[in-house]
Order: C-alpha cells, then structure tokens, then sequence
C-alpha cells in the first residue's frame, strides 16, 4: 500500500484540493524508468505525477543525482564546485537550484501562516 499522506489533489477546482491524507488519491499507475507514481482524485478525476510541483517534475537526471545536487547547494558548494562534483553542466544546476527555489517558495507560502513583507518580492 501506498503512503499517500503527504500529498493532496493539485486540481484548484476540486472541492478537496489542498486537503492532505483525505483518502481520495489512488496510484492508477506508474511511469519512466523511476517508477513514479500517477495520483489520481476520485472526487475530480484529475490525473497528475507525485513530482509534480516539486523540483524533481520532468527532471531528467535519476533521483538521486538531483538530490546530490541540491545537498551540495544547500552545504553551500558554489555553482561551478557542484556541478563538478556531481558530474553534470552548470546550466543543471542552475535549473534545478531555480526548481528548488519555486518549490521552497510555495512551501514557506503553505506552511508559514504570516511573513512579514520583503520588498525584493516586489522587484522581479
Ligand atoms: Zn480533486
């Protein structure tokens, strides 16, 4: 059995989008070479990837090697050092620090309930 607690229907027209371990999620099935998991909503029907939102969505390189990735950034190993220890581009870790960013970015929004106002969110 699949522990789907953590996740919740992505669909913005559902009636139970957001809510986390409802019991309304299913693994209809599974894709690409990681197996990931399809998550499909009884109550809208909606399909969608356990990745997605996250900085793994669409990622090309295995799991692993993306998580190796961030672990470097986030001991802060600089760009150049990272991409050289894990053995990919500069542009990679670029993307996926990007990706990472997003993410940690809708998590603070959903998990801290006030922040107060950074003015470098208003300068894009
Ligand atoms: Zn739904």
């Amino acid at each position: 059995m699949d522990d789907l607690s953590r996740f919740c229907c992505l669909n913005a027209h559902c009636p139970d989008h957001g809510k986390r371990n409802h019991g309304n999620l299913t693994v209809p099935a599974r894709y690409g070479p990681n197996k990931t998991r399809v998550l499909r909503c009884r109550t809208c029907k909606a399909r969608f990837s356990e990745r997605k939102g996250t900085p793994l969505f669409d990622a090309r390189l295995p799991a692993a090697r993306v998580t190796a990735v961030l672990a470097h950034v986030a001991e802060g190993i600089g760009t150049r050092k990272t991409a050289r220890l894990t053995g990919v581009h500069t542009n990679t870790v670029t993307r996926y620090i990007r990706r990472a960013g997003q993410h940690a970015r809708a998590l603070h929004d959903e998990l801290v309930a006030f922040s107060p106002d950074d003015p470098r969110s208003a300068v894009r």
